[in-house]
């Protein structure tokens, strides 16, 4: 019986998984090796870690968990998880189970793009969605950004002061008259079709629409969206927010006793979505495990 099985091993995890061990609390960290930003070389606007590759993050997080020797890590895929406050019981991938006090869901979400030839393919190098993580290394470069007008506006917005020139391209359908106008007045180019097809090279992207081609240093979505990575919140019955995303407290408590969630997943319901980004999952994964330590110490364990 373990104090704490948490679940995901991203920002989210690794930092609860470390709170929990530095309280010498037992504790089983399990990874099924998916990331939200698998595909990232190099992560940015995280404090000591501007530029640093997302691997070498999780690998130094775990280099530093070995110090720890009472939280074990298993790569390992989750499957269910049944029980109740203080004995849940976690099956695992392979008919393996393991059981805890609590439970702490870092398992993340995943993207889903729209469907345009190549996008996929560069996710993370050279098309992204987050104007606070990427949007620096574009400065003073020109961008294309994909998607629908309202999601464009609010791109525009933020990265216009940064990047020297932008394009913006529909996905399925035309802009409609208005939503032209609409936008050339923030003074960015409009394609008049859709993106049809993306593609790369050493100077950087290409987006093929019908009728023209532009090239950019590089792509942000104004489309596509995101769910849930893991099961899990669907299986308890967890309340969930507008979002999509899992609804917590302060300390990450989700609406089913010892059961708590961090990161991207979930977000509290004063905020409109998920503040999607390494610190703040390491945040949250830090006050779900001392929402855990608390409730333990509660319980007098
Ligand atoms: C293209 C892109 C670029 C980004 N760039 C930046 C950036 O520069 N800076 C920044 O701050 N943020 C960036 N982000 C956001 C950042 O990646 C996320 O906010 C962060 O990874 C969220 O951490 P997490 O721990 O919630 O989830 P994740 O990092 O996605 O980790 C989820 C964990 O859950 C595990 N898991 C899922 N299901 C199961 C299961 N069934 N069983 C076992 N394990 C499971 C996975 O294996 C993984 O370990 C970027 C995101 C994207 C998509």
């Amino acid at each position: 019986m373990y104090d704490a099985i948490v679940i995901g091993a991203g920002p989210a995890g690794l930092q609860a998984a470390l709170t929990l061990g530095r309280m010498h609390r037992s504790t089983l960290l399990l990874d099924s090796g998916e990331y939200r930003n698998g595909t990232v070389q190099h992560m940015h606007n995280v404090i000591a870690n501007d530029g640093t590759p997302p691997a070498e993050f999780r690998a130094t997080a775990r280099t530093q968990l070995a110090a720890y020797h009472d939280v074990e890590i298993r790569t390992a895929t989750v499957e269910g998880i049944a029980g109740v406050e203080g004995d849940f019981v976690v099956t695992l991938l392979g008919g393996a189970s393991a059981s805890a006090r609590n439970i702490i869901l870092a398992t993340g979400v995943v993207d889903d793009l729209p469907e345009i030839d190549g996008l996929s393919a560069l996710w993370g190098r050279k098309v992204f969605a987050c104007p606070f993580c990427d949007g620096h290394e574009h400065a003073d470069r020109p961008i294309a950004v994909i998607g629908g007008a309202a999601r464009a506006q609010h791109l525009i917005a933020m990265l216009g002061r940064i990047v020297s020139e932008i394009t913006v391209i529909p996905v399925d359908e035309r802009f409609t008259a208005d939503e032209v106008s609409a936008l050339e007045a923030r003074g960015v180019r409009v394609s008049g079709s859709p993106a049809i097809a993306v593609s790369a090279d050493d100077a950087g992207v290409v987006v093929r629409t019908a009728d023209a081609e532009y090239a950019a240093a590089g792509i942000f979505m104004a489309a596509g969206s995101m769910r849930q990575r893991a099961p899990f919140a669907q299986q308890l019955g967890l309340g969930m927010l507008e979002s999509g995303a899992i609804e917590i407290d302060d300390f990450g408590r989700t609406t089913e006793p010892g059961v708590y969630a961090a990161g991207d997943l979930a977000h509290r319901a004063a905020m409109p979505g998920p503040m999607a980004a390494v610190m703040m999952a390491a945040t949250a994964g830090q006050l779900a495990a001392v929402g855990v330590i608390q409730s333990l110490l509660t319980a007098g364990h």
